[in-house]
């Protein structure tokens, strides 16, 4: 992973692919609310192949609407761009709270059980446990990354940990977080899927081996982080445009919300901004794409400020 410092001001195609990655996450949740919770065969039932962003799904969203993974983002965006690009516990925490009493459509359990004890302790960082392996800290991680560009890679590690572990505290969850934030930051620098690849996935599966998905096809991946990247990986290592990568892991089912989203901020980053279809940005909820539009840009501004 890079690690030398950004140009300044922050270049033209640096911001775009970072806004790239912003709505790719969006376009990924919004394409996979739809059939989220469904079998590969459900949706092949009901769809042929899902490739229209439609709404829908066991949510009821209307057409182009995003969910936690999403919004979950946007307010961890906010609180690291008010404390001037530091990502503190205890602001990841409050934002996160406010989060959930805005009663947002949908919420992880590991989410829930973690805010509402920061309620009543105070306490912004949940204590560790072997349990809480889903995918909430490292769908939300995207804000980090575009935070901490061009800083070391050990710090960059440490800032995603301090949003994680408000609700997640597990080291799988850090793996699967720390990796997505650097290999968004290597697609946002130029690098190729062949590149993210060689210097992201590659030693990220050899670090931790749980997650390698060379097995067989991940399909209904549930919100546990390892199935979650297991199917993200696969779809973006088999596809070779953001359209593809996303219409194949949203058909794999199970928490495809996610999995859109994950793989949308990866697969947004390593394209850029031309490939996102015309079609899925005009579907898109226009308050939620404009939010990510202007937050990606607010966030790559601060390695210049
Ligand atoms: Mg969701
Ligand atoms: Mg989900």
């Amino acid at each position: 992973m890079r690690t030398s410092s950004s140009s300044t001001p922050v270049d033209k195609a640096l911001a775009e692919r970072a806004e790239a990655a912003y709505l790719g996450l969006a376009l990924g949740d919004a394409l996979g609310a739809t059939v989220e919770f469904m079998t590969p065969r459900e949706i092949r039932d009901k769809y042929g192949v899902h490739k229209e962003i439609r709404g829908g799904g066991w949510l009821r969203l209307r057409p182009g609407s995003v969910t936690d993974d999403t919004t979950m983002s946007l307010s961890l965006g906010e609180a690291i761009l008010a404390d001037g690009g530091r990502v503190e516990p205890l602001s990841c925490a409050m934002a996160f709270d406010g989060w959930m009493r805005a009663k947002p459509v949908d919420i992880g359990n590991t989410v829930r059980r973690n805010l509402v004890a920061f309620r009543r302790s105070g306490e912004p960082v949940a204590p560790p446990s072997e349990h809480d392996a889903g995918n909430g800290a490292a769908m939300r991680v995207l804000p980090v990354a575009l935070a901490t560009l061009g800083q070391p890679d050990a710090a960059v590690r440490a800032a995603v940990r301090a949003q994680a572990h408000v609700t997640h505290n597990n080291p799988d969850s850090d793996a699967a977080a720390e990796f997505l934030a650097l290999a968004v930051q290597e697609g946002l620098h130029g690098g190729a899927l062949r590149g993210v690849y060689r210097r992201g996935i590659q030693p990220f599966v050899q670090k931790s081996p749980v997650f390698a998905y060379r097995t067989r096809r991940r399909e209904n991946p549930s919100g546990w982080v390892v199935e979650t990247m297991q199917a993200v990986l696969q779809s973006l290592l088999l596809t070779d445009s953001f359209e593809k990568c996303l219409i194949d892991v949203v058909n794999r089912g199970g928490d495809a919300d996610t999995t859109g989203a994950i793989a949308g901020m990866l697969a947004g980053a390593i394209y850029g901004h031309d490939a996102l279809p015309a079609r899925w940005l005009k579907a898109l909820d226009p308050v939620a794409r404009e939010a990510c539009a202007t937050q990606a840009r607010k966030l790559v501004a601060l390695t210049s400020a």
